[in-house]
C-alpha cells in the first residue's frame, strides 16, 4: 500500500507558515533527495521573541477552567486523528519511515494527546495534616511556566506529542523546537493542529534549526523546564547548560539495548522479535535491540533465524513502494553506521549478513562472534544491524546486558516467565520485556532509561505530574499566630 499522495489540509498553514527570520532551510526527502519545502529558519532572537511570547500568554491559560483546558485537547485529538493520514505521509517523507512505523506513530501521537486530555481533571495535590492548630496545610502541583521542547528527527510528531499535550494540558506554554530535518512532522503539525483546535495565542510556540536554536532555548530566561529527547552527547551538553542555571531538564537519551535469548526459548519468535526490533525503521530508534545476548547452544540457530528474515526485507522509497526498509536519514549517519560495521568485522567479528549499500539504502546487517570492546557492542549504532554475542550461564547474560553505560530498554527471551521475571529483576533498565520486542511504549507508560539513557525524568502516565508541573505547599490560618519578637 502506498500513502495518499494528497496534501490538503495542511497545504494552505505551510504556505504562509514563517518559523524564523533566518537563513533559508530546505527540507528533503531522504529517499529520493526531492526538495520538499523551503522555510526561514530560526535564530536565537527568534528563540527570545517566542518564549516572551509563551511567558505572556501562560498565566491566563493557567487560570483556565479544566474543562476548556480539555475541551481544547479533545478537539485537538479530533483535529489530528482527521488528518493523519497527511500527517503519516509527511513522516514518510521526511524521516524515511516505513508504513508500519508511520502508522504506529500515528497512533501513539493520537494516544498521547487523547491521555493529555483526561489531565486536566486530576486531582492535583492533597489537603495535609500539620502541626499548627488552626491551620489549613495544603501541597499543590503548579506549571512550571514555559517548557522548552527539543526533539530528534527520528519520531518526530510522536516525540513532540508526549510534551507538547501534556504540558499544555497541565497549565504551561511551550516553545518547540524539532529537528531541522523535520520540521513539518515535528513542527507544523503541531503548530497547525492546536491553531484550528483554539489554543490561545501565544501559547505553543515553534521554532526551527539546529544546535545553536537548542541552546538558546536552553539558556532563555523565560524557560523554566527543558524537556529534551536525543543522543547522550547533545544531552550532556543541554544537561551541562541547563544545570548551570539551575533549570530543571528532562533528558530522554539514547540507547545499546540488550535483547537476550535463553536456550529454552522460542527460537522462531525470538529471531522475528529480535529483526523486528534490530531492523525496523532502519534502527533508527532509541530502544533499538542493539546487543543480541544469546545461549551459545542456540545461538547457531538463532543466528540462521536471523539471517534468513534479514534476506527476505526488501529495502526502498517507502512512501511510493512497498518496502520493509526505508533510506537511512542522511549520508552522515550511513557513513557512521558502515564504519562501526567495517570496524567491527576488522576487529574479529563475523559479517553473517549485509554490510553494504546503495545510495541511503543500507542492508539489514547480521553480525556475530562480537566482542564486547567491538564498536558495534559498545557503540549505539543507530542503522539496521543485529550484532550477537553468546554466554553460558544467566549471571553471565546479566554481566553482559548490564555492561553498558546505556539502560534504555531490555528484552529476554523464555519459556519460563519466572525465570524471565527473575532475570528481569538484575538488569538495569528503565523498561524491560519478558517474551516481547524492546519496540514498546504506551502513552499511559512513564517511559524513559537509566544510565545514559537520560537523567531519571520519565514522559508519560503518572510522570507527567512530575516532570511538567512543581510542588508548591500553602497553608491559610485565619488567626495569625504571635511569635517571640
Ligand atoms: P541529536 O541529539 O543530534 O538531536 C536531537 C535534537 O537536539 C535536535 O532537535 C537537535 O537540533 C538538538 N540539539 C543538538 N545539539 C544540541 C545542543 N547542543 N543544544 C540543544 N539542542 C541540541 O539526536 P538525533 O540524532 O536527532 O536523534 C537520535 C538520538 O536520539 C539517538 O541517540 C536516540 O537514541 C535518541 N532518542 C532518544 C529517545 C528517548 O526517548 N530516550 C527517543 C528518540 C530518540
Amino acid at each position: 500500500m502506498v500513502a495518499p499522495v494528497s496534501t490538503t489540509w495542511l497545504d494552505p498553514f505551510l504556505e504562509g507558515w514563517r518559523p524564523g527570520t533566518g537563513d533559508p532551510l530546505e527540507d528533503r526527502e531522504p529517499a529520493t533527495d526531492l526538495h520538499l519545502l523551503t522555510i526561514p529558519a530560526s535564530t536565537p532572537d527568534d528563540v527570545a521573541r517566542a518564549a516572551a511570547a509563551a511567558a505572556a500568554a501562560q498565566p491566563a491559560w493557567a487560570e483556565t477552567s479544566y474543562q476548556e483546558r480539555a475541551r481544547i485537547l479533545r478537539r485537538a485529538a479530533d483535529i489530528y486523528d482527521a488528518h493523519r493520514e497527511e500527517f503519516g505521509a509527511w513522516t514518510m517523507r521526511e524521516t524515511g519511515a516505513v508504513h508500519s512505523k508511520m502508522h504506529h506513530e500515528q497512533n501513539f501521537a493520537y494516544q498521547e494527546v487523547l491521555n493529555a486530555a483526561t489531565l486536566p481533571s486530576q486531582p492535583y495535590g492533597s489537603l495535609m495534616p500539620t502541626a499548627q492548630k488552626g491551620r489549613l496545610s495544603m501541597v499543590r502541583r503548579v506549571p512550571v511556566g514555559v517548557v522548552g521542547a527539543i526533539t530528534p528527527w527520528n519520531s518526530p510528531t510522536v516525540l513532540g506529542m508526549r510534551v507538547v499535550a501534556p504540558a499544555l494540558a497541565l497549565g504551561n506554554a511551550v516553545v518547540l523546537k524539532p529537528d531541522p530535518q523535520t520540521p513539518v512532522a515535528g513542527g507544523a503539525i503541531f503548530a497547525a493542529v492546536f491553531a484550528e483546535a483554539g489554543l490561545p495565542d501565544g501559547l505553543l510556540q515553534i521554532v526551527v534549526g539546529g544546535a545553536d536554536v537548542g541552546e538558546a532555548i536552553v539558556t532563555d530566561p523565560n524557560v523554566s523546564l527543558v524537556a529534551f529527547t536525543g543522543s547522550t552527547a547533545a544531552g550532556r551538553r543541554v544537561g551541562q547548560l541547563a544545570g548551570g542555571l539551575l533549570k530543571k531538564v528532562s533528558l530522554e537519551l539514547g540507547g545499546n539495548n540488550a535483547f537476550v535469548v535463553l536456550e529454552d526459548a522460542d527460537l522462531e519468535a525470538a529471531a522475528s522479535a529480535g529483526a523486528f526490533s534490530s531492523f525496523q525503521f532502519q534502527g533508527q530508534v532509541c530502544f533499538a535491540a542493539g546487543r543480541h545476548i544469546v545461549h551459545r547452544r542456540v545461538a547457531g540457530a538463532y543466528v540462521d533465524a536471523l539471517t534468513a528474515k534479514a534476506k527476505r526485507l526488501r529495502l526502498g522509497d517507502p512512501y511510493r513502494e512497498d518496502v520493509q526498509l526505508g533510506p537511512i536519514v542522511n549520508a552522515k549517519q550511513l557513513a557512521r553506521v558502515d564504519g562501526i560495521v567495517q570496524r567491527s568485522v576488522a576487529g574479529g567479528a563475523r559479517l553473517v549478513e549485509g554490510g553494504t549499500y546503495e545510495g541511503l539504502f543500507y542492508r539489514p546487517t547480521v553480525l556475530a562472534d562480537v566482542t564486547t570492546d567491538s564498536p558495534a557492542w559498545t557503540d549505539e549504532i543507530f542503522g539496521p544491524v543485529a550484532p550477537v554475542t553468546t554466554f553460558e550461564t544467566d549471571d553471565e547474560a546479566i554481566a553482559l546486558a548490564n555492561a553498558s553505560e546505556y539502560g534504555l530498554v531490555a528484552a529476554i527471551y523464555t519459556r519460563s516467565t519466572s525465570r524471565g521475571l527473575a532475570l528481569a529483576n538484575r538488569i538495569k533498565a528503565g523498561m524491560i520485556h519478558v517474551n516481547d520486542g524492546t519496540l514498546n511504549d504506551e502513552a499511559i507508560i512513564p517511559f524513559g532509561g537509566m544510565g545514559a539513557s537520560g537523567n531519571g525524568s520519565r514522559f508519560g502516565g503518572e510522570a507527567n505530574f512530575d516532570t511538567f508541573t512543581e510542588w508548591q505547599w500553602v497553608t491559610v490560618r485565619d488567626e495569625p499566630p504571635s511569635f517571640p519578637f
